[in-house]
């Protein structure tokens, strides 16, 4: 039961990064300008999405849904959906939907805070992905559970993270402290833009960058723009596609006869066990 996906392009013209650092002189700052830089050098269009800059609100609640009645009970799902067919999301939301769906990769940039994005990030992801928008897409059938984890509104465009952390890359290994690294991406990674249909590019992880020094920014900084001219043709993480063939139905568990015997985790969802290569290295 193979469906059609639309191939991710390999000659991404728009790009929107989503800029997630609350100090634009900050490494993320330096950063952020550099990637910018090199895309437009190669003739790519950017949008950078600034959200301490632009007061993004983080957290969705009421005030999300103005056409609600003031006595209805709030159901975010049920509202967001509702709110996404009548067009009464509130504009900053629709704004950066129209992004999205001009953009042909999307790149999201934050410094590691906690293990994950910082809440401003992780509250666009929220309140941007609304339901009908980027989850409660397709059909959802006794049969099919929807266009997801590959399919999708974003399918055929590329996403990828760029992140940097306090931590040593040696602390983010597998047998390291702070647990691998693909594994504390892999919600962002698999959850966050896979299910909505991106490919996912892997990830530009720049390591221990509290006392990076100049040498060590210029170093990261050419391995940060071979990243931005190789956006269209670097290989996506191989996440399975929900609708290939490798779950079953209804309960959406991998193949009994998919995967190493006994293996459990996140790299069963990778058709290579996750031999794909993680993030690059700074420092
Ligand atoms: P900055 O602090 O702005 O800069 C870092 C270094 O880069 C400085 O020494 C700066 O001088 C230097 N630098 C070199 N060249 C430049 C240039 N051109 N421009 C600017 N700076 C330059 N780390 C983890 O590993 N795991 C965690 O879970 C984690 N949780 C955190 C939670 C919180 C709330 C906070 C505040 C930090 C956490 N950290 C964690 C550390 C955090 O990930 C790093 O501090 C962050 O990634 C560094 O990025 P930055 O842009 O803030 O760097």
């Amino acid at each position: 039961m193979t469906q059609t996906i639309p191939a991710p392009t390999t000659s991404p013209r728009k790009v929107l990064l989503v800029f997630a650092h609350p100090e634009p002189r900050s490494l993320n700052g330096a950063l952020r300008d550099v990637a910018v830089r090199e895309l437009e050098a190669q003739g790519r269009e950017v949008k950078v999405s600034d959200l301490y800059a632009d007061g993004w609100k983080a957290s969705v609640d009421r005030a999300d849904f103005p056409a609600l009645a003031p006595d209805a009970r709030l159901v975010v799902a049920a509202a967001s959906g509702e709110a996404l067919t009548t067009g009464t999301l509130t504009p900053d939301v629709i704004a950066e939907q129209e992004k999205l769906l001009w953009a042909d990769v999307l790149i999201l940039q934050f410094p590691l805070w906690w293990f994950s994005m910082p809440a401003i990030l992780k509250g666009w992801v929220e309140r941007v992905y609304a339901y009908g928008f980027a989850y409660g897409v397709g059909e959802h059938s006794a049969t099919r559970w929807g266009d997801r984890y590959g399919e999708g509104r974003l399918a055929g465009k590329r996403a990828m993270l760029m992140v940097t952390t306090g931590g040593w890359e040696a602390h983010y290994s597998a047998r390291g402290v702070n647990g691998p690294i693909d594994d504390l991406l892999f919600p962002i990674h698999h959850g966050v833009l896979f299910y909505p249909g991106y490919a996912v590019l892997p990830p530009f992880v720049a390591y221990h960058t509290n006392r990076l020094d100049e040498a060590g920014f210029e170093a990261l900084a050419e391995q940060l723009r071979e990243r931005m001219r190789t956006l269209g043709t670097t290989a996506p993480l191989p996440f399975r596609t929900q609708n290939g063939g490798d779950y079953l139905i209804p309960s959406m568990t991998l193949r009994p006869d998919l995967g190493a015997p006994g293996a459990t985790g996140f790299a069963l969802h990778l058709e290579d066990g996750g031999q794909t290569a993680a993030g690059m290295t700074a420092a």
